[in-house]
């Protein structure tokens, strides 16, 4: 059972292989992207992406991605920049081409030209031949500064990230519980600061705060962007509110400089992201589109026992709607969701970037609550085999899990796995007593919703193997699931492109949490993530993110919103 899982897994990489990348033309102007083909085995094309061309005269250039061969050969990216207000025009960025081998070509990118009549070159890449060769990168930056607008910015969203901080505090770090004080009050604070700087603002029937800067054309769908504002108990403060206070700020300052977007733009603060508190995560944004089950509904707050049905009616949700699965937001009324988070892994503390797009977000499947079930007995009188002692059918169990976790690895796929929860109930147990109970969690997480299915069977199997051969039995919960997500290709490529613009480095990873993002995914609206480095991870009032980088990040959503909202 078990190998079977695994050579099933083998088989299906081999499948996924070797697959065409995406190439998407930019708004403005006619640019061309053309993406590259993927040969047989490893091979992976890379994106090609032109840039958009905003108000004035701008025109985009041409991006086209080279061709994966055979072997783990992989193209890179050619993207094209933007040319934004004036009459910039933005020159072609063309990738070459990687054949058989390990060679990987580079990327090749056009600048910008900012404001007035600033015009880009042309950067193209070489070609990776076999071997390990690599191309490297052409660009140039952008010109489009006013530190005094800037600093009063920055103090703006210094300011406000720091009454959070303040009004929510509970001695150790922050706390806002979902749908609870702590949240409501944050939603509030952001909701005053945003109108006091003229912007509109309101509740959706899911009870999240919406901002809006209104659009020439009302109808059309809008470019939203957002995070949550909950807190784990004594967590971190920028978990989830930096990327509201980001979206405030990039509306602010559009709002500031007179910018009429053609759709609306709407800022989203939700509610109830954290599993901390009912033990199902992305409550808030799953309740927008009617993905709430009853047995949802029915979770119990940790802290207070109360169910989540509750705690979502007297924080002024439509529950109704709720229980009956009725979207709450159309889907069809959003043209992207854009979501900036702090990194909670230490990627980019590692890697010394101040950002990065994100290409995925890892799915996951969890049971709170395990139990194994032996028989307690006498440690001194009962032989090894005639006990049926729990914690060393549980210590096997995670011993061989974690084998396969090393298999899997070794193997290519995404997978991360842990038991985070484990324990015998002190009132019961003793020194000298063989433990006839053990309660533990399990979690694993993938990119790959083959490789999560493959895990739980290995999982399953695993648990009725040593149950046979211990004769003590496992009890399963409600397994929860969250499907991993992926984020859309061309947004991953335009917020690249405008990364490159802004001259910073551009390495984008994965995401090992999950977000709201990927609920905003799995509903079929374009998304994509932008992080922003954040030493000591987060869940964990340590979290320390710089506002140096922070403002960063807000530039990069500022110039995404401006960019995606033109037409
Ligand atoms: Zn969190």
């Amino acid at each position: 059972m078990a190998g079977d899982a695994v050579a099933r897994l083998s088989r299906a990489r081999r499948r996924r292989a070797g697959h065409a990348g995406s190439g998407s033309a930019g708004s403005g102007s006619a640019g061309t992207g053309s993406a590259g083909t993927g040969g047989e085995g490893t091979g992976s094309a890379g994106s090609g992406s032109a840039g958009s061309g905003s108000a004035g005269s701008a025109s985009a250039g041409t991006g086209s991605a080279g061709t994966g061969g055979e072997g783990t050969g992989s193209a890179g990216t050619g993207s094209a920049g933007s040319g934004s207000a004036g009459s910039g025009s933005a020159g072609a960025g063309s990738a070459g081409t990687g054949s058989a081998g390990t060679g990987g070509a580079g990327a090749g990118s056009a600048g910008t030209g900012g404001a007035g009549a600033g015009s880009a070159g042309a950067g193209s890449a070489g070609t990776g031949s076999e071997g390990t060769g690599r191309a490297g990168s052409g660009n140039t930056g952008s010109g489009d500064a006013d530190p005094a607008r800037d600093m009063a910015a920055r103090t703006a969203a210094e300011t406000l990230l720091e009454r959070l901080r303040a009004a929510t505090s509970d001695g150790v770090g922050i706390t806002r519980e979902s749908y609870g004080a702590g949240e409501s009050l944050a939603l509030e604070m952001v909701e005053a600061e945003a109108r006091a700087h003229g912007l509109a603002t309101g509740r959706d029937a899911g009870a999240n705060l919406v901002v809006t800067l209104a659009g020439r054309d009302a109808g059309l769908p809008c470019l939203a962007c957002g995070s949550h504002l909950d807190s784990v108990a004594q967590g971190g403060n920028y978990d989830g509110a930096a990327g509201v206070v980001a979206g405030l700020s990039a509306l602010c300052r559009l709002h500031d400089e007179g910018f009429v977007p053609a759709r609306p733009i709407r800022l989203y603060a939700l509610r109830g992201e954290e599993s901390a508190w009912f033990g199902r995560a992305y409550i808030g944004s799953a309740a927008l589109f009617g993905k709430l089950t009853a047995d949802d509904l029915a979770l119990s707050n940790v802290a207070s026992g109360r169910a989540l049905l509750h705690c979502m009616r007297d924080a002024g949700v439509a529950v109704d709607r709720v229980v009956q699965g009725e979207p709450l937001l159309d889907a069809k009324s959003v043209a992207a969701w854009l979501e900036l988070l702090i990194e909670q892994g230490p990627v980019l503390v590692a890697r010394k970037l101040p950002l990065a797009v994100v290409t995925g977000i890892r799915g996951n499947f969890r049971h709170r609550s395990i139990e194994c079930v032996g028989e307690a007995g006498h440690s001194g009188t009962i032989p090894r085999w005639l006990r049926h002692d729990t914690v060393f059918a549980t210590a096997e169990l995670i011993t061989r899990l974690d084998r396969h976790w090393q298999t899997l690895l070794e193997r290519g796929h995404d997978l991360v796995m842990t038991v985070g929860i484990i324990g015998t109930d002190p009132a019961e147990q003793a020194l000298a007593r063989i433990p006839g109970r053990v309660r533990f969690s399990f979690e694993a997480r993938s990119q790959s919703m083959e490789t999560l299915e493959a895990c739980y069977d290995l999982f399953r199997s695993e648990c009725a193997g040593i149950a046979e051969e211990r004769g003590v039995r496992f009890v399963f919960d409600r397994r929860l699931d969250s499907a991993p997500a992926r984020m859309d290709a061309s947004w991953i490529a335009r917020l690249r492109a405008l990364l490159r613009e802004m001259g910073l480095p551009d390495e984008p990873i994965a995401s090992g949490a999950g977000h709201d993002a990927s609920v905003f995914s799995n509903a079929g609206i374009p998304s994509a993530m932008i992080f922003v480095r954040n030493e000591h991870g987060s869940h964990n009032p340590r979290e320390a993110m710089a506002m140096d980088d922070f403002m960063l990040g807000t530039e990069l959503l500022c110039r995404a919103l401006r960019d995606g909202s033109a037409a």
